[in-house]
């Protein structure tokens, strides 16, 4: 820290985010990115977008936001896009907690909301998982807070059902209940449709894992009018361009083709059954995934082990360094050919351990 660091930042603790390794070409299954190209119409949009680079990008996303609403059945001033979905959930943070209203959410969820409270100076309080790593929806009913839960959850990958989550959303009418639905595409059932029933409700999603997006950052936040507008107020007063040209061509072509995207999901959960099913036979014991990853601990062997081992042979998982899930690991689901492989190592690993 140097001595010009404002002291109001002196105990904040950065976001972690996965290795990206650019010296060995590793097996790389540690960020939940997907292992499919983006779609071939998001890609050719994008390059003739490249020529008008000269231009500030349309702050409304107009274009983005058309093809969006038709795409997710809802009104054109219901959507606001963002660079990446976590840059929704900051402005959440920013526009919907504070002293009155701190933040909740599990002990076990994204890392990234706790930096998000700390960076805005919002006190939060987290709620335990039960032992299996279940939300029990009544601890968020009749909450004093902003709740934020991830549906899927991450890193566990469970996800709660829609009334559960119509349970908690219509039980805080006085509260924002976010749910950011980073994961919702891989198996589980958004609360999109909720949001003509409840005004109190954000919803969050991203290009970033089931629409091949990571690198281009975006992301969307849906809810009603008068909530947009708020998340709205806090984007003209950080950064109006949030999303680039070429990002915003990339999501034209990415929702006109969405087919393809929607085709490489159900690639991706016949690809997590097949991986479940061997992990199990190897001695692992899983949560039920509903996200395109698995959280899974051996039953003999150290997790950070089996991370580090795979590491040396060109397999890259997640590691996280927390108490309650230290014998875990995510691992992301790749193609066949990269689980096939990552089988392979695991065997390998196993046998060593022995
Ligand atoms: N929410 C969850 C639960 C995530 O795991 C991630 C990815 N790290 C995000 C949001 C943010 O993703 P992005 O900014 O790429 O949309």
């Amino acid at each position: 820290m140097s001595r010009f660091f404002s002291k109001k930042y002196s105990t904040l603790v950065p976001y972690t985010p996965g290795e990206q390794p650019k010296d060995t070409k590793y097996i790389k299954l540690n960020t939940n990115e997907s292992p499919f190209a983006p779609s071939p119409t998001a890609i050719e949009l994008v390059n003739n977008a490249a020529k008008n680079l000269q231009l500030y990008s349309d702050p409304e996303c107009r274009k983005l936001i058309e093809v969006a609403s038709k795409k997710f059945n809802v009104d054109r001033d219901e959507i606001i896009f963002t660079n990446g979905s976590d840059e929704v959930l900051n402005f959440a943070f920013m526009a919907f907690c504070d002293d009155e209203h701190p933040a909740i959410f599990p002990d076990i969820t994204y890392g990234f909301y706790s930096v998000f409270a700390q960076i805005n100076n919002i006190p939060y309080k987290t709620i335990p998982l039960k032992d299996d790593f279940t939300i029990d929806v009544n601890d968020y009913k009749n909450a004093k807070g902003t709740i934020f839960i991830a549906n899927p959850n991450a890193p566990t990958g469970v996800a709660l059902s829609i009334e559960e989550i119509e349970e908690i959303v219509k039980s805080n009418p006085e509260n924002i209940v976010v749910i950011d639905e980073a994961y919702v595409d891989f198996g589980a059932d958004s609360a999109v449709k909720l949001i003509k029933k409840y005004n109190n409700l954000l919803v969050t999603q991203t290009f970033s894992k089931s629409r091949s997006l990571a690198g281009g950052r975006l992301g969307f936040g849906i809810a009603s009018k008068s909530l947009i507008r708020d998340l709205n107020t806090i984007k003209y007063s950080t950064n109006p361009y949030n999303v680039n040209s070429l990002t915003m061509a990339a999501g034209i072509g990415t929702l006109l083709d969405d087919d393809y995207c929607m085709n490489n999901c159900k690639n991706i959960i016949e690809i997590r059954k097949w991986v479940t099913n061997n992990l199990k036979e190897l001695g692992f014991t899983m949560t039920d995934s509903s996200a395109n990853f698995i959280f899974a601990k051996h039953d003999d062997f150290d997790g950070e082990q089996i991370y580090l081992n795979l590491k040396e042979k060109g397999v890259l998982i997640r590691h996280f360094d927390k108490t309650r899930f230290r014998e875990y690991n995510r691992i992301t689901i790749g193609s066949k050919e990269q689980m096939s492989m990552f089988l392979e190592k695991l065997k390998e690993v196993l046998e060593e351990l022995k």
